[in-house]
């Protein structure tokens, strides 16, 4: 198949103003939207537009339905063994909040320990440390080695009978790892500590199975998966999901109101309060629908993708590239010897290349690499050899333009 044929599914591709080539290769960020996302989006304020759950006419069911077939969707792409699993928040980030927030209201306790990684985005601490403030939680971190790689020989002394909750990341938003999730995951268990996956780096790039990671909460952000913003998912093992509290309150996630007391309908919708995000529940449908179609040759092109950047990256002196080059996604993070990483985000900017540069949110990794940030390139299946290539030629004459002598070693500091 030509590696257009995933391409021309993306009509910003086409539709630049100025005719000029862009290399979109920050999809770690936020990946491009598909056609039948957007036309489904579009379909659904022009053609169905109404509530769910709430009313007998004829529209609202059908909503209902495509939007609950969703849930199910959802379930099946990442094996949980029922839909009522599938939790419907506004992202990765909103998805560790309502965690973090229901399990302080009575499930963790003073003297309790949290285990994260060094190499987590910021979702996945500052809630966590929000929480061990208030609670007196004690918070530890598995380490990375000088390249980034986590250093899981340690967990054995971090993982221990104290340890409430295990939060770790599949991969890594800044350097593009897999982490070695399982045997973190099983050693947790060992523990009867419960174990959180933040999923947003991974769900496009591999299969997820919860069941066989047997994982108890696995979280996602539905715009880094072909779909749109503001709508993600908190994946959740029924059994533990039934015994937490509500996270928000007001209409759908109740039962019976009255003034004497309120009782709480079942899952999901126990955590799902107000109208929820329909047009981006049908939207991630759509996205679920164009990743499962297209999986073997997304994987394919990314795989083709990433040795071919890597390769030019090395031809390249003076480069440093981060992380795990063997365990990875098609995500590539490099410094420069004396070049400024804002000025080469600049100049490939000029380019018409977008890649993101800087802490990636991740500064506790960026400190423990003794770095102030990197360049990030990251792919998805709808790039090309060809746009690799590009990069590659312009990035080497960017380098060879820039002589480190005339550049201002303070410029690194004054940009951190
Ligand atoms: N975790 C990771 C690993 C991420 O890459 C991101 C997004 N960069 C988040 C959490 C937060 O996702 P969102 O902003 O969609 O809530």
């Amino acid at each position: 198949m030509s590696e257009l044929f995933l391409r021309q599914q993306f009509p910003i591709f086409y539709q630049q103003n100025d005719g000029s080539p862009w290399l979109y290769f920050d999809n770690g960020a936020t990946t491009q939207k598909p056609q039948s996302v957007i036309d489904t989006i579009s379909c659904f304020y022009s053609k169905q537009n109404a509530n769910v759950h709430r009313a007998s006419h004829r529209v609202s069911a059908d909503t209902t339905n495509a939007f609950e077939q969703v849930r199910k969707e959802v379930a099946a792409l990442i094996n949980a063994s029922s839909e009522k699993e599938i939790i419907w928040t506004k992202g990765t980030t909103e998805s560790i909040n309502l965690l973090a927030s229901v399990l302080a209201k009575g499930h963790v306790e003073s003297g309790d320990e949290i285990v994260l990684s060094a190499l987590e985005h910021h979702a996945n601490i500052v809630p966590w440390q929000q929480i061990a403030n208030e609670l007196g939680l004690r918070i530890k971190v598995i380490p990375v080695n000088k390249d980034g790689v986590l250093q899981v020989a340690n967990i054995k002394s971090l993982i221990t009978n104290k340890t409430a909750l295990v939060a770790v990341s599949h991969v890594s938003n800044a350097l593009g790892n897999i982490n070695p999730i399982s045997h973190i995951i099983a050693h947790a268990k060992k523990h009867g500590a419960l174990t959180l996956i933040d999923g947003a780096q991974a769900i496009a790039h591999l299969p997820v199975d919860v069941q066989a990671l047997d994982c108890d909460f696995y979280v996602f952000s539905g715009h880094k998966m072909f779909g749109p913003t503001g709508i993600g998912v908190l994946y959740g093992r029924q059994v533990l999901l039934d015994g937490l509290p509500p996270y928000q309150s007001g209409g759908e996630m109740i039962e019976k109101v009255s003034f004497s007391g309120t009782t709480f309908q079942g899952l999901p919708f126990k955590f799902e309060a107000g109208t929820p995000n329909i047009a981006g529940v049908l939207g991630l449908g759509a996205a679920v629908s164009f990743l499962k179609a297209h999986q073997s040759s997304i994987h394919e092109q990314e795989q083709a993708l990433y040795t071919a950047l890597v390769t030019g990256l090395r031809s390249i002196s003076g480069i440093r590239l981060w992380g795990d080059l063997e365990n990875s996604v098609c995500v590539q993070s490099f410094t420069v010897d004396g070049i400024n990483n804002q000025d080469l985000g600049l100049l490939l900017n000029e380019h018409n290349i977008a890649v993101r540069v800087g802490h990636h949110c991740a500064m506790p990794l960026m400190e423990a690499l003794s770095i102030v940030g990197t360049v990030r390139v990251s792919l998805s299946g709808y790039n090309t050899l060809p746009e690799i290539h590009h990069f590659i030629d312009v990035l080497q004459g960017i380098v060879s333009s820039l002589r480190p002598e005339t550049i201002n070693a303070s410029q690194d500091l004054a940009s951190a």
